[in-house]
């Protein structure tokens, strides 16, 4: 679904990423670990051409993004749902309003439509009481649900996640976990980058090690965290296990 060919990013005279070939199948969920400054954030918005890479190939079923004009690249980004860390909800807009706005402006959705799926994403994610609230009367694990909501309102193939929960409360941080773990067990093609090693050992099917600009070391959770192979590895589970 997603093929990455020697991708290369640079910022200046860094470079962030130096020379990553991965690929992401359908229905599997990755989830991206490593320290901090790796390059995951980096890496991560290349997929969905936030980032445009200095070097390399990025494709998404097949379709290279870079030089893609901006109107095809928008048809592609509709794919890809992403949620951040932080939730860049719309504060102006109803948590209702919030999920439909992009399905009826960019594709269309009548409104009634639109309102009614956004219901049943709400009702997913936990929050169908919570429709006419506006964000700022939601705590952070309701408003990064609603974020997720949102993204999958544009029914996307992939879901991108960069570290979901690294900016809650820990009391909130289950809460939407839970939302990510029923969201793979859907069936949904995830790449997730975070901090939670419980969620990566029980939810990924593949563990990609990000340090120093490579992925390292790729492997399923067993594999990953019992016998991390590389050095930088074996480092970084040391440090946090
Ligand atoms: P963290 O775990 O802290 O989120 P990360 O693995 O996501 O880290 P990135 O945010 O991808 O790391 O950053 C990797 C490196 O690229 C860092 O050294 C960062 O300073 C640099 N970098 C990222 N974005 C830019 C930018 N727009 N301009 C210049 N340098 C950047
Ligand atoms: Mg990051």
């Amino acid at each position: 679904m997603i093929e990455i060919k020697n991708l290369q990013k640079k910022f200046k005279d860094t470079i962030v990423l130096k020379d990553i070939s991965e690929h992401v199948d359908k229905g599997q969920v990755i989830c991206v670990i490593g320290p901090s400054g790796a390059g995951k954030s980096t890496f991560l918005r290349c997929l969905n051409a936030l980032e445009k890479p200095s070097s390399g190939q990025v494709l998404f079923e097949g379709q290279e993004l870079i030089g893609l004009n901006d109107k095809k690249l928008d048809q592609l980004r509709e794919k890809m749902g992403m949620v951040f860390q932080g939730f860049n909800l719309f504060p102006n807009m109803t948590v209702l309003k919030n999920i439909t706005i992009a399905p009826v402006k960019v594709k269309g959705i009548d409104e009634a439509t639109a309102q009614k799926t956004a219901l049943s994403l709400l009702d997913k994610v936990g929050l169908a009481d919570k429709a006419a609230q506006y964000p700022d009367q939601l705590s952070g694990g309701q408003k990064q649900r609603v974020a997720i909501a949102r993204a999958l309102a544009m029914n996307p193939e992939v879901m991108l996640f960069d570290e979901p929960t690294s900016a809650l409360d820990p009391e909130m941080v289950d809460e939407v976990l839970k939302v990510m773990r029923d969201l793979a067990k859907s069936g949904m093609t995830m790449v997730v980058v975070t901090h939670e090693m419980g969620f990566a050992h029980e939810v990924a099917d593949q563990i990609w090690f990000m340090a120093d600009g490579y992925i390292q070391e790729t492997g399923t959770p067993e594999e990953f965290f019992s016998h991390p192979t590389s050095p930088r590895a074996q480092d970084f589970l040391k440090k946090i296990l």
